[in-house]
């Protein structure tokens, strides 16, 4: 008799995950204030007081720069608007190189082509799934200006090392760190790390206010630039005195009074929602020991990891059983989340398809019927990031069953598919 759910047998679990709710009646508390004010957003896209915000946006970045001991905190309608500032604030020029990751969400790689730009990939470290420090030296050039670098899945990326590069070779640093809040290196905060860092706040994040980012500085005029893109920096120069102009058309990227209120009451969160994530890793990790063709993510010494996903290596040599296939077993014994059905069960391959297979880089074309700014030189085929492929296209299984508000019972069912699929892989054969 055949037991496995994607051959007609009992599924491990037939309700829903829970879902990740995170809203609550302090948010609809501070909704409520800023929508008796009558205030949703106060900025003026000119050069008066209400140019950098209202009482909300601005207590929320006050408040979040104070949080991790960072001089300015600068907010915006979203981490990938936080991105497109920070590339224009470095006064990047058009066909400069900035060297980006493969493996990340599409706008840390795509961000350099709003200023012209050409993003370069580097791969990545084969443990960590962070840019590799020697591949990043190897893909330098004298048109490289800055590395964008991503503390991917909750884990910050090899600060020691870039950084020691990016002095040598005089590039800025942009740390996209949407995905690991309260990770950190040597007890510093990631997203802390670079010359910029970047947070997100939109809803699949740890916390999240609806759509948000906020940028980080402790730099004065990177901090003053990026609030001048932010906001119609180009009718606002002349009057506030401003005498760089590169990169000042300006954008509106604002954040609203709302989402600034919600995001002040999701910060006091942050803390108990990451650390409930940690400990249910845990608890999952010591409860998968001993299943051999699994393995746990390692975490860089020296750092804590904030488990935006969690991301196994699974060895398809072992088990003589694609990597495809135990997924599909997998998912048909568990079920979605709560409030993400439509996502199907959150368990499973790569995580993203490496970004230089997208269209924008294969075809080469970003504006127009050109291939401006890339040159015929530049190689997106992949060859050059075996890594990345190896990663992407045969080893890494992750899934996201290990949020808050899983319970103990919901993390054994997770259990229980993994080890009723590990004890009958002979009906998958
Ligand atoms: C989510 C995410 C972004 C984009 O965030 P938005 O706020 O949705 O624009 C950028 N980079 C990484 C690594 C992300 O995970």
């Amino acid at each position: 008799m055949k037991k496995l759910a994607i051959h007609g047998g009992n599924k491990v679990r037939n309700k829903l995950f829970p879902a990740y709710r995170v809203i609550g009646e302090e948010e609809e508390t501070a909704v409520t204030r800023v929508l008796r004010s009558g205030i949703l957003s106060k900025y003026l896209g000119c050069w008066a007081d209400d140019f950098y915000g209202g009482p909300e946006v601005l207590a929320m970045e006050r408040e979040w720069a104070d949080y991790y001991g960072v001089k300015h905190a600068i907010s915006v309608n979203s981490a990938t608007s936080a991105l497109y500032c920070a590339v224009g604030a470095i006064g990047i020029a058009p066909r400069d190189e900035v060297i980006v990751s493969p493996y990340t969400m599409c706008a840390s790689a795509t961000a350099p082509l709003i200023y012209n730009a050409v993003p370069v990939f580097a791969d990545i470290e084969y443990e960590y799934y962070c840019l590799d420090p020697d591949d990043i030296e190897r893909k330098i050039t004298d048109k490289t200006k800055a590395i964008i670098v991503v503390d991917i899945l909750g884990q910050p990326y090899d600060y020691k090392r870039i950084h020691e590069i990016a002095q040598k070779y005089n590039l800025y640093i942009i740390e996209d760190n949407a995905q690991a809040p309260l990770a950190a290196y040597n007890g510093r905060y990631a997203g802390t790390l670079g010359d910029i860092g970047i947070f997100s706040l939109n809803y699949h994040k740890h916390i999240h206010c609806g759509e948000g980012g906020v940028l980080v500085t402790n730099d004065d005029e990177l901090a003053e630039r990026l609030r001048l893109i932010r906001n119609h920096a180009e009718a606002v120069v002349e009057k506030k005195g401003v005498a760089n102009l590169n990169n000042m058309i300006g954008f509106n990227m604002r954040m609203t009074e709302l989402e600034a209120a919600i995001a002040r009451e999701q910060l006091k969160k942050l803390k108990r929602l990451v650390e409930e994530r940690r400990a249910n890793v845990k608890y999952l990790e010591d409860n998968l020991q001993d299943i051999p063709f699994l393995r746990m993510p390692k975490i860089r010494e020296g750092c804590l990891h904030s488990y935006y996903i969690h991301a196994m290596k699974y060895d398809e040599k072992q088990t003589g059983i694609s990597r495809e296939k135990f997924i599909a077993a997998m998912q048909a014994e568990l079920m979605p989340i709560e409030l993400r059905e439509s996502e199907g069960v959150k368990i499973g391959k790569g995580y993203v398809q490496p970004l230089y297979d997208l269209p924008i880089f294969k075809q080469k074309r970003a504006y127009g019927d050109t291939a401006y700014p890339f040159s015929p030189e530049i190689d997106y085929s992949g060859r050059n990031c075996p890594v990345c492929e190896k990663v992407c296209h045969s080893e890494t299984i992750f899934h996201e069953l290990m949020r808050p508000f899983m319970t103990k019972a919901d993390l054994d069912d997770v259990l229980a598919a993994f080890h009723k699929v590990a004890e009958n892989l002979d009906e998958l054969r």
